[in-house]
């Protein structure tokens, strides 16, 4: 498998055992993969690429519809959230260490010079997700104290359908790394919520309670999250 560049589109290549060529545009992510006869030389490949590039754009262009939030191409000039707050990205080209500085209002990713957007953005979740570790103790620890129980774990992972998870048998919490994008107040939220599944495993009544009791502002706080967007 090998990967192909035209304009802007990443275009996967897999040759197979197969007499015609395929194009498909995935719907989750816009992502391209051509399937061609294992002969096939590459310029045929790519001519054949291009000459359907019009139908690629069309479908992507669908697909970006239904996305929740548009895609980010890491670049120069585009505003990229931290905390809550928006930031606009510097691109600065570098061959030491790949990294993300927060320097005011801007923010400055350090990238190799010629890297793909999948690259950048993977530098930049490496970074969101390191935030993420650093803020996410502190605040385990002072819910533990005040709401008396114990968590032996925590990660952070991408998920598409929810902030958080707990696995109440493992004492396990799981953190949306799409949370270092939202403000502070939000993630307290998810954590206090997830910590909460510790007293009670269901949604209930006496769930609520809890939630009452520890973050009385926890519904405005949860229309915040829902507003703000990328997560139902
Ligand atoms: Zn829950």
């Amino acid at each position: 498998m090998k990967n192909m560049r035209i304009e802007d589109i990443e275009i996967q290549v897999i040759k197979k055992s197969i007499k015609n060529m395929y194009i498909a545009v995935y719907k989750a992510d816009g992502r391209v993969r051509i399937t061609a006869p294992k002969r096939m030389k590459d310029e045929d490949i790519r001519n054949f690429a291009v000459s359907k590039l019009g139908w690629i754009k069309k479908q992507r262009a669908k697909y970006k519809n239904l996305e929740i939030e548009p895609q980010k191409e890491y670049v120069s000039g585009e505003s990229h959230y931290f905390q809550g707050r928006a930031y606009l990205l510097n691109v600065i080209y570098t061959d030491k260490k790949q990294r993300v500085e927060i320097h005011k209002h801007q923010m400055d990713l350090y990238i190799r010079e010629g890297s793909t957007r999948e690259q950048r953005k993977k530098v930049m979740n490496e970074w969101y997700r390191s935030q993420l570790k650093g803020e996410i103790p502190k605040l385990i620890e002072k819910w533990e104290q005040i709401m008396g129980v114990k968590v032996n774990s925590f990660g952070v992972k991408l998920m598409k359908t929810k902030w958080g998870t707990c696995n109440i048998a493992a004492k396990r919490i799981w953190i949306n790394l799409e949370l270092a994008k939202r403000s502070p107040r939000c993630l307290e939220y998810i954590v206090v919520h997830e910590m909460a599944h510790l007293l009670e495993r269901y949604h209930n009544k006496r769930f609520y309670t809890y939630m009452d009791q520890y973050l009385p502002d926890w519904k405005e706080i949860k229309e915040e999250l829902k507003s703000g967007g990328s997560l139902a």
